[in-house]
């Protein structure tokens, strides 16, 4: 068990917190966790300032925090919030990248992601929950239940995108994941999400080959550009059984252009951005329009949020042709409040994780995400090492987190665990977000732009007693086209967070599914109905 440095086991929890989302960076030098520039403090001198006011801050205060960086500690109470943050939020007219990227260059802002910013990152393990489930919604729905026999093609294998190759594998599917940096190969391989690699065509396809013959799962690195090798597997006549993307493709300044290596389009990016920027549009949509033709060719092909069919359709390409995956195959988990609640443990001890995981298996039993899951993680996914933090995630439904979060409240106080237990979020969730070309796209009532939701998310969150909230926008090519809102809520075994963990957990998922009844689903409306909260719908 580490020191506790702070004045309070919450405000110690944040800081593990923080120091956890460190611990899984991408680029740790730099801060930045994932996804080319998501940071978790603006910078070094502001990370400093973050760590010295949480080992200040009292209980019955406030930290507030602006795009990473520390601005003050307010008294607030001991029921409100220890932190609060707003990230890269921009008034509308101005959010656009080249304004983010102005901003950033002079040092006001950042671009916080979805959870690193505000501290709720956990490594691959959130990400390859979410893409297992959406690659299992796929077997669903097209391949009777299984992937095993079929062909997973896709790109990018960074922080979040390393996490498909693994999870294509636990789905019993095939993968094919083609990235420009063998060094991102490599860490795949190290940290055990990628099986082996190559840098031929021929050597992948034939590997890919015999475990379809066999129908047993694979998953397979091929050294190269997206824009490159999809063509060319094209080129023979190759038709995958599901094909999507994780390049960085929501900002052309990170997405490696054909033809050049990823340290020639760095050197680029530094030298000539707007050069780059025009190589790597050209790339992308050459990219996508394989993505069609396979689509076309009777693939199961969507995007996974990264944005490439917005970047391809500035080029001309009919892009959106190609469906979001949010809308297919997780907005009917939404609408039941069902998605990526995820559950870390402080003490930095594994077995705290076991704990929670029994109750989750004894407690929800009819919890099918969950149930499948939770015995799969346990057998491949490697908690990290310290100060990484021991965490699971599990897709719990409404009703189901705040149930989960009282009774390991309780667990705490008894003992069972050595330390609290920090519950939190995707903002990727039913209540977290608005993003009109993902999460939202295609609302039943045109909402897909309103951003009030998440905003009210967060207001009651913070009302209900969470421990932190941050409000977050989109960031350099995302710039202008997301909000949402990211919540963390503390069991520490005090008596007073029984009220605060059910206030929060049945508020954050409650507006989430009044969100998706009010524009018009009715499984949304029967799921409010059955939650017993008052709803004017
Ligand atoms: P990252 O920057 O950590 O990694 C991107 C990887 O793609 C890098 O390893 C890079 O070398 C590689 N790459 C870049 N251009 C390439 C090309 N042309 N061909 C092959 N490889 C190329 O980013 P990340 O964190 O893995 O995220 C990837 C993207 O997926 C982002 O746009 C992210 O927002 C998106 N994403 C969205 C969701 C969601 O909607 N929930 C989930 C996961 C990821």
């Amino acid at each position: 068990m580490r020191a506790v440095r702070c004045r309070g086991p919450r405000q110690e929890t944040l800081l593990r917190m923080l120091e956890n989302t460190l611990h899984h960076a991408e680029r740790p030098d730099d801060l930045i966790i994932y996804a080319g520039l998501a940071k978790a403090a603006r910078d070094h001198a502001a990370l400093a300032t973050t760590i010295r006011a949480l080992q200040e801050l009292d209980e019955d205060q406030t930290l507030v925090i602006q795009s990473g960086k520390p601005i003050g500690i307010f008294p607030s109470g001991p029921s409100a919030p220890l932190v609060l943050m707003a990230t890269s939020n921009l008034i509308g007219r101005w959010a656009t990248a080249e304004h983010f990227y102005e901003l950033e260059q002079r040092g006001l802002i950042m671009w916080g992601g979805y959870t690193a910013g505000d501290w709720q990152y956990i490594g691959s393990q959130g990400i390859l929950q979410g893409t297992y489930q959406t690659l299992s919604a796929v077997a669903d729905e097209h391949f009777a239940g299984s992937l095993a026999g079929r062909l997973v093609v896709t790109a990018g294998l960074g922080g979040m995108g390393g996490a498909q190759p693994l999870a294509a594998y636990m789905a019993g599917g095939v993968a094919i994941c083609v990235e420009a940096d063998p060094g991102r190969i490599a860490r795949r391989i190290e940290s055990g999400y990628l099986e082996r690699a190559t840098e031929s065509l021929d050597e992948a396809l034939a590997w890919a080959d015999e475990r379809l013959a066999a129908k047993a799962p694979a998953s397979i690195g091929l050294l190269g550009n997206a824009a490159e090798a999809l063509p060319a597997m094209r080129a023979r006549g190759l038709v995958p059984d599901v094909v999507t993307d994780q390049t960085p493709a929501h900002d052309m300044r990170y997405y490696v252009p054909a033809g050049m290596t990823p340290a020639e389009a760095a050197e680029l990016r530094a030298s000539d951005p707007d050069e780059l920027v025009r190589r790597a549009l050209d790339s992308a949509a050459e990219h996508v329009r394989c993505m069609l033709d396979w689509q076309d060719a009777g693939a199961v092909v969507f995007e996974y949020g990264n944005n490439i069919r917005a970047q391809a359709a500035s080029m001309g390409v009919d892009a959106f042709r190609i469906p979001i995956f949010m809308e297919r195959y997780i907005r009917p988990l939404f609408c039941r409040g069902l998605g990526p609640f995820r559950w870390v443990a402080a003490s930095g001890d594994p077995a705290d994780i076991d704990v929670v995981d029994d109750i989750v298996t004894r407690e929800f039993p009819d919890n099918p995400l969950a149930g499948r899951w939770v015995p799969l993680a346990r057998k491949y996914v490697r908690q990290p090492e310290a100060p990484g933090l021991p965490a699971r995630i599990g897709w719990l439904a409404h009703g189901e987190r705040a149930r989960l979060a009282v009774l390991v409240n309780e667990a705490v106080k008894r003992g069972d665990l050595r330390g609290p237990v920090a519950f939190t979020r995707d903002h990727l969730d039913a209540g977290g977000v608005s993003q009109p070309l993902r999460e939202t796209e295609n609302m039943p009532d045109g909402s897909d732009a309103i951003s009030d939701w998440p905003l009210l998310n967060a207001l009651l969150n913070a009302g209900s007693g969470a421990d932190l909230v941050a409000i977050h926008a989109g960031g350099g090519g995302y710039a202008g086209y997301m909000q949402s809102a990211g919540v963390t809520a503390i069991a520490d075994g005090a008596p007073a967070s029984t009220g605060r963990l059910e206030a929060v957990l049945t508020g954050d998922t409650g507006i989430g599914i009044m969100r998706y009844a009010d524009a018009g689903y009715d499984t949304a409306a029967d799921a409010v109905r059955q939650s017993g909260l008052r709803w004017f719908g």
